[in-house]
């Protein structure tokens, strides 16, 4: 109540009632307000806020830092450390932040309410944080994402049976044309090709907009693994008629090898990545005119892996870069929209990077050339060894609880049973040896032979859920599922 108490010594006449109407509102509104001094110290909660942060009373909460009642964590449940929340960024350095969507940890029972939080400063050293719950909007977000997610999903068996016809018809040894009517086919086996590759890329991304997958983390030596992406791309940029280069377009010309090649590790979800990469890869390639260059590195930078993809191709215009992240945007000029595709991949780039603590932008001018940066939290050598044991360490325990349990053998009557041997856990030493199975891998079964049928070839429709390995799930709890700081 101090914040209005002060602002009517210095305010005009009239105020007082106005000043009644303001707090009337904020008692009434069912957003949360806080009102901190520079500091973070709370001098002001509205009664929507005590609900939610679950704290009992405005007194409880009064002259508390900020911190011991607003905790949040990432939409997909997990934690942020203090040098990526932005939360924290905002009330530190007195940067607005405007509705960041998280997961408010409300009060002794830690439930989690799903909020949209923005931070005001105000009067120069004070801060002004508000929240709402926006529970009811995700869930209708989510019946919607799951509804195209299902209609893409059914959608996508009969498109690939008309695919499979027109491959056939187009196919001289399966079927006699004429040249017009080929010229006909081919469009509409070029449509039918389309439609495929849009509901393959809109069922990507519900995927994660309705949670049916979760980043399952891992520690990873990133340049390797960068490098291994794109080097599976090598052959396609050869028929392209593109140059390959590991490292940035400036580095063509910096032959240090400690510049190139850094060591760089980061905790990722491998998927993703590749998901990612893959993205970047193909637009690099697709829009980059033969002859022309693409550059692919990993540098440390601070607290951060930062990858590029650049190439020397079409660009962008500035118009077009505020909103190629955007879902199904297209830039709409002669070089481009001749490439096919779905305006999708950047979206689908964008939500990855995001849900695993980063952020990816473009730098590009039309006509010369892209770099797609993407940042993401990176680890140090030794919180990369700790995670690899605590890997390790899960993928034993999975292996063992995998495993059939032995039957024993006949025993005389008077024998005691041997009890089974417990696996021991890898020592923290990371110079260990990689620890062997403690099973035999499964032999894979060999494929049924093809059955004949009439039918177009339809590819085998894909599951609606995709089921998320249950020994990842195992790393992600002993590990914490979380970005180190
Ligand atoms: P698309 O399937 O159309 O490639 P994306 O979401 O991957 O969809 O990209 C969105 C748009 O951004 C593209 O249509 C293209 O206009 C532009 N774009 C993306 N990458 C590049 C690039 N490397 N060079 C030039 N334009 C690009």
């Amino acid at each position: 109540m101090s914040f209005f108490k002060r602002q009517t010594s210095t305010a005009p006449a009239k105020a007082p009632a106005q000043e009644n109407y303001a707090e009337l509102a904020l008692r009434t509104i069912h957003d949360g307000v806080i009102l901190t001094d520079k500091l973070g110290i709370i001098q002001y909660v509205n009664p929507a806020a005590v609900i939610m942060l679950d704290c009992g009373s405005a007194e409880n909460a009064i002259s508390l830092d900020y911190g011991l009642l607003v905790k949040i964590e990432t939409k997909e449940g997990r934690e942020l450390s203090e040098a990526e929340n932005p939360l924290t960024i905002a009330m530190k350095t007195g940067q607005a932040l405007d509705k960041y969507a998280c997961c408010l940890i409300s009060g002794p029972s830690a439930k989690r309410i799903p909020i949209a939080i923005s931070v005001l400063p105000v009067q120069g050293d004070k801060r002004i944080i508000t929240f709402r719950n926006i529970a009811k909007e995700l869930a209708e977000e989510g019946e919607q994402t799951e509804f195209i997610s299902t209609a893409s999903h059914e959608m996508r068996t009969p498109v690939a049976t008309i695919d499979g016809y027109l491959s056939l018809a187009l196919n001289p040894q399966t079927a006699t044309i004429d040249e017009r009517a080929r010229g006909y086919l081919e469009s509409a086996h070029a449509a039918s090709q389309h439609l495929g590759r849009l509901f393959h890329d809109l069922l990507d991304v519900t995927k994660l907009d309705d949670g049916r997958i979760r980043p399952q983390f891992v520690p990873v030596e990133m340049t390797g693994e960068v490098k291994k992406i794109a080097d599976d791309y090598i052959t396609r940029m050869k028929e392209a008629g593109l140059n390959f280069r590991f490292g940035t377009k400036e580095s063509e010309f910096d032959s240090d090898p400690r510049r190139l090649d850094q060591v760089i590790y980061g905790f990722v979800d491998i998927g993703f990545l590749r998901e990612i990469m893959d993205n970047l890869l193909d637009n690099a390639i697709k829009y980059t005119p033969s002859g022309g260059s693409v550059y692919v590195g990993v540098l440390g930078d601070g607290d951060r892996a930062l990858i590029n993809v650049t190439d020397t191709g079409v660009g962008i215009s500035s118009d077009d870069l505020q909103h190629i992240f955007q879902k199904f945007y297209r830039s709409d000029n002669s070089d481009t929209r001749e490439v096919g595709g779905t305006g999708l991949g950047l979206y689908l780039v964008k939500q990855r990077v995001e849900a695993m603590g980063g952020r990816v932008w473009a730098e590009s001018a039309f006509g010369d050339g892209s770099t797609f940066y993407v940042s993401l939290p990176r680890i140090s050598g030794e919180e990369y060894e700790k995670r690899m044991i605590a890997v390790r360490n899960a993928e034993m325990i999975n292996q063992t609880s995998a495993a059939p349990t032995p039957q024993p053998a006949p025993q005389p009557t008077a024998q005691p049973i041997q009890p089974v041997q417990p696996v021991q856990p890898v020592v923290s030493n990371p110079a260990a040896p990689p620890v062997p199975a403690t099973t035999p891998p499964i032999q894979p079964t060999p494929p049924a032979p093809p059955v004949q049928s009439p039918a177009p070839p339809t590819p085998p429709a894909q599951p609606l859920v995709q089921p998320i390995p249950s020994n990842q799930n195992i790393i992600n709890n002993n590990i914490n599922g979380g970005i180190p700081q």
